[in-house]
């Protein structure tokens, strides 16, 4: 097809089901988890043509019914490492060459098997491995995925549009090259759609992938692969291995033709990627282009004008939607004295109604913290502020693993503005409070830029407009999302691009056009349609 000119998708977004009682969707999710929650499915590495199925393997087990074995997946081993890195290094040459509108066509596909055929599938994965809700899984595994694949096609075609301009006898054009080697996509447990998107994006850029899912989204990752595949993305251009995440990384840091990293995830682990990535500078063909989006410690401040339903409203989604495990999860929050017993009157009101359980329950707003270590750590942080006396249980401090890993929606009150919990990020549903001064809002704009290394997502809740104004100003390098009356969560694809700086990453802004510039390595090419024949220029005559 050298003879047309394609029409890129739509600038929309998928639109959210609403699973309500009775609905044919609300039927189809709940066929699909309870046959998934059944089947023992033994997932396998995939390796260029290959799905390779190890004898070593490791159960999954849904959080919120921790004994329960729902499947298993495949630990790769050394050579399975380097075997993936070949297999996307063996095809590179034939992806690199294949048109701009056949690769989009593939994701485009993709997309549209996630929106219609495989919607309950990847929602019901999402649901058992993750436990998300209902709700949260289709805004994440199914809309904020399609975004991300049918966005960014969009997103490519206007890069590509930006070219110099062509003047006299010369042309000038921009090739948007992939990277020469190959990418290696790290992802984190607690959005399938991100796990889809960091090899998705790059690929759709031309680029081949080492993909190491987190070892809690394996089974959604799963489906993730499925649908590649029935899309038509050939083999080898995204190869996914799991296992132990040091071994996948240290093989694939080693490799002289690492090109990118395309990490999610945890503050600390980012930088002993880009440790590992400095210490083996003089191996690598091209510098590594190194994008990570990482922790946060994000906050909600309330100036004295703002509505305080707004306020509660907002910390309640904020801080407990998908029990607190979103990195833009709203984990500190400054009140101002005048409107506090009317906020934590209205937080108590509000969480008094929140009931926790299996996803497949329908009435719940929140389930299961992810797994045993992240567990232990959130009742480490519950216990440390109920047993300082610089701080209190104001509301939840409960939990319970004998099921499932329950922890309920917990706010501490402390009067320290810098105490552990309003520093530390604990993500878990767990939110901590301190109450300002009302004539110190604006020193209290500066205690929220300065407590934490993060600087993730932020909201200003206010009705004075020039205090948003000041606001805007002074929390400038606070966050790279920044909210107003809203709560800090929930970015949607082409309408909040999302990333922060400082400690939370490199803000390169997944889902959009910014991000999917870190997968180019632009050639300039410069024809002249009439080249000199002698040396000597006009002036010197
Ligand atoms: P994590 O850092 O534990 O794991 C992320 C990925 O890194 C996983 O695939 C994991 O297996 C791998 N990994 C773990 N240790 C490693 C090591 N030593 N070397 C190499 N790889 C390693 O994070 P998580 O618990 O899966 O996710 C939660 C974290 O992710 C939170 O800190 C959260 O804020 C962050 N997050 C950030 C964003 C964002 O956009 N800023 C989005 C989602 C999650």
């Amino acid at each position: 097809m050298k003879h047309s000119i394609f029409k890129v998708p739509e600038l929309k977004n998928e639109e959210i089901k609403g699973y309500l009682k009775n609905s044919d969707e609300r039927k189809d999710v709940v066929e699909t988890y309870n046959s998934m929650y059944n089947e023992n499915i033994k997932i396998p590495l995939y390796i260029g043509n290959e799905e390779v199925y190890t004898e070593e393997r490791k159960n999954i087990n849904p959080p919120h019914d921790h004994k329960k074995i729902v499947g298993s997946y495949s630990i790769c081993n050394s050579s399975h490492v380097k075997k993936a890195i070949n297999s996307a290094l063996t095809i590179k040459d034939q992806w690199t060459n294949t048109p701009w509108k056949e690769r989009a066509a593939i994701f485009l596909k993709a997309a549209e098997l996630i929106a219609g055929p495989y919607r309950s599938k990847i929602n019901a994965a999402t649901m058992i491995g993750q436990s998300k809700t209902i709700f949260q899984a289709e805004i994440d595994a199914a809309c904020e995925l399609v975004d991300f694949l049918k966005l960014n096609i969009v997103y490519m075609s206007e890069i590509y549009k930006e070219q110099p301009i062509t003047v006299g006898e010369v042309s000038n054009r921009l090739e948007y090259r992939p990277l020469e080697g190959f990418v290696y996509a790290i992802t984190p447990f607690n959005f399938t759609a991100i796990g889809g998107n960091l090899c998705a994006s790059a690929a759709l850029m031309g680029n081949v992938i080492l993909w190491k899912p987190s070892d809690h989204q394996i089974y959604s990752a799963k489906v993730i692969m499925d649908v590649f595949n029935e899309a038509g993305l050939p083999k080898g251009v995204i190869n996914m291995v799991t296992g132990d995440p040091v071994l996948v990384t240290d093989i694939a840091l080693n490799n002289s033709n690492l090109s990118g990293i395309h990490f999610t995830g945890s503050t600390n682990v980012f930088k002993q990627l880009w440790t590992k990535v400095g210490t083996n500078i003089n191996l690598y063909k091209d510098y590594p282009r190194i994008v990570g989006e990482t922790g946060g410690k994000d906050f909600i401040v309330s100036h004295p004008s703002a509505n305080s339903r707004v306020v509660s409203t907002a910390i309640v989604r904020g801080a407990f939607e998908y029990q607190g495990q979103k990195c833009s999860a709203a984990s500190r929050v400054y009140i101002p004295k005048s409107k506090s017993v009317e906020i934590f009157n209205n937080l108590k009101e509000q969480i008094s109604s929140i009931t926790l359980g299996s996803p497949i329950d329908f009435q719940h707003f929140m389930t299961a913290v992810i797994h045993k270590g992240s567990f232990d750590k959130i009742v480490n942080y519950i216990e440390h502020a109920r047993n300082n006396k610089e701080s209190e249980i104001l509301i939840g401090g409960d939990y319970n693993e004998d099921k499932g890993y329950f922890v309920s929606p917990t706010v501490i009150l402390t009067t320290n503005p810098k105490f552990t919990t309003m520093q530390e990020e604990i993500f878990g549903p767990v939110v901590t409070i301190y109450v300002y001064p009302d004539e110190n809002w604006k020193e209290t704009l500066t205690l929220v830029d300065q407590t934490s290394i993060y600087a993730l997502t932020g909201a200003f809740i206010s009705e004075d407009k020039e205090s948003v104004k000041y606001a805007l100003r002074h929390l400038r390098y606070s966050a790279g999302n920044f909210y107003i009356n809203d709560k800090p969560s929930g970015a949607v694809v082409g309408q909040q691009p999302f990333g922060g700086s400082r400690a939370s990453g490199t803000n390169d802004k997944a889902g959009s056009k910014l991000n999917l510039l870190r997968w180019v390595s632009p050639r300039l090419i410069k024809e002249n349609f009439n080249p000199p024949t002698e040396y000597p220029y006009p002036y010197m005559k």
